[in-house]
């Protein structure tokens, strides 16, 4: 840490918060860039703003009991915490996977909080989640459990004070279940509590796409700084979730050959490009893994078990399944393999070595708060056209995406010129986030 007093609020983090390495890491990256910006403005300082922004408002713990289909009990642990409503609601998803505690839901809420701030719209940040395992449940457990998370969560959300959505394990048919147990328990169609609802209950058109869309057109942003586009370019995207298919129907739609995917079962590589259709039925309607891809698709593609999608090469890498997925020992295999641009659309997926190749390397790199924006951007206008009682249309909706998109790359690139480090994505993120954020809780006052 190169600043005396980030140094010092940095250690009281550590000591006050222990244990939890992934919200240390999300601390540190941001600290490290906005000690010129704290140089500059004594007033943050001198109003602790660091500190308090690195205290969440509230942290919200809970049981969540459920029974599944043979008549056991289980009881998971949920969390919601709501991290700085500065700029508006909270806001932001729940992740339901094994791997959640207190450590990854208050990283995820702390990138949530930059990332809200650089859409420019009025949302605060939030995140919240499970340790609850859907792999292998029915829909009806699933359902259960969803019922049984809300039946404690609904007394702390509301569409003016917390607006949860989706995250790792919690998509449109999880959304439906929370949403119907908010409304049977509350007795109210507040359509405008949660997002990325189904489009027959108040749901926005490009919702589901919104993250994978805007991620493309970040990076299609930073690929046009540097004169140059997705058109013809082999692709590497991560994962096969949510933001992974709609970033590769994106890439695809852009020029780009998306040869490689991956998830828990290993990755394939799809030499003459992914077959979206296919992978849409395998891993949408089938929920099945990525083997049955290969096995469907036939000599066309390979199935390798295990990690590993970051040794095949490619000019763009678009890391989408989860947080430190890529290695510094990934970075250079990348790197070494022709890659000049990275955009995050997963939460922070590269380690900080690996972000330390990229740079070094010249590598434009987009860090997750800017590049995968545009699905919490779309959750807010989901939440504009609750608000109005309207749906807008797939085109409109769209265009607003994109140009969000692209507002949101030239405020990182002024933000990055104004402190004198031109084209860094990683600076130019978080002084901008950081900035708007602080100034608003200044304005406010002692909050
Ligand atoms: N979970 C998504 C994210 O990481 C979306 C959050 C939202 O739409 O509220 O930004």
């Amino acid at each position: 840490m190169p600043h005396d007093t980030l140094g010092a609020v940095y250690q009281d983090i550590l000591r006050r918060n222990p244990g939890e390495a992934e919200f240390h890491q999300a601390v540190r990256e941001v600290l490290e860039s906005i000690a010129p910006v704290v140089d500059r403005h004594p007033e943050y300082a001198e109003s602790r703003i660091i500190e308090r922004i690195c205290e969440p408002e509230r942290q919200i713990i809970f049981r969540v009991p459920w029974e599944d289909d043979r008549g056991r009990v289980h009881v998971n642990r949920g969390f919601r915490v709501e991290f700085n409503s500065a700029l508006g609601p909270y806001k932001g998803g729940l992740r339901f996977h094994p791997s959640v505690y207190l450590g990854i839901v208050k990283f995820l809420g702390f990138e949530q909080i930059f990332k809200n701030g650089l859409t420019g719209l009025p949302i605060g940040g939030g995140k919240g989640g499970a340790d609850f395992d859907p792999k292998g449940r029915s829909a009806r457990e699933v359902m259960r459990f969803c019922q049984s998370f809300m039946t404690e969560l609904h007394r702390h959300i509301g569409e003016h004070t917390d607006v949860p959505a989706g995250d790792i394990g919690v998509g449109q048919r999880e959304i439906g279940y929370l949403f119907g147990q908010y409304k049977r328990i509350t007795n109210r169609y507040e359509s405008g509590v949660i997002t990325g609802k189904g489009l027959a209950y108040g749901g926005a058109q490009v919702r589901t796409e919104a993250t994978g869309y805007g991620c493309a057109f970040f990076v299609e942003e930073m690929l046009r700084a540097r004169g140059t586009s997705f058109d013809g370019r082999r692709v590497v995207v991560s994962g096969s979730g949510n933001v992974a298919v709609y970033t590769i129907e994106k890439i695809q739609q852009l020029g780009g050959t998306v040869v490689a995917c991956s998830d828990s079962s290993g990755y394939v590589v799809d030499e003459k490009g992914i077959d979206l259709d296919l992978l849409k039925e395998i891993k949408q309607v089938e929920r099945a893994r990525l083997d049955v891809y290969a096995a469907r698709r036939g000599a066309d593609a390979v199935h390798v078990p295990g990690g590993g999608v970051w040794s095949v090469p490619c000019e763009v890498a678009m890391p989408s399944a989860t947080q430190n997925e890529i290695t510094g020992a990934d970075a250079e295999a990348l790197v070494r393999s022709g890659c000049v641009a990275v955009g995050e659309g997963a939460n922070m997926p590269a380690t900080p070595e690996a972000v330390r190749v990229f740079r070094q390397a010249g590598v434009a790199f987009a860090p997750g708060k800017a590049a995968n924006a545009g699905g919490v951007a779309t959750s807010a206008l989901e939440m504009q056209q609750n608000a109005s009682r309207d749906s807008w249309t797939f085109a409109h909706s769209e265009d607003r995406l994109r140009e969000i998109m692209i507002g949101i790359h030239a405020r990182c690139l002024a933000a990055a010129d104004e402190y004198g480090v031109p084209g860094d994505y990683v600076a130019g993120a978080n002084i901008e986030g950081f900035r708007r954020v602080a100034d608003a809780m200044l304005a406010l006052g002692l909050i």
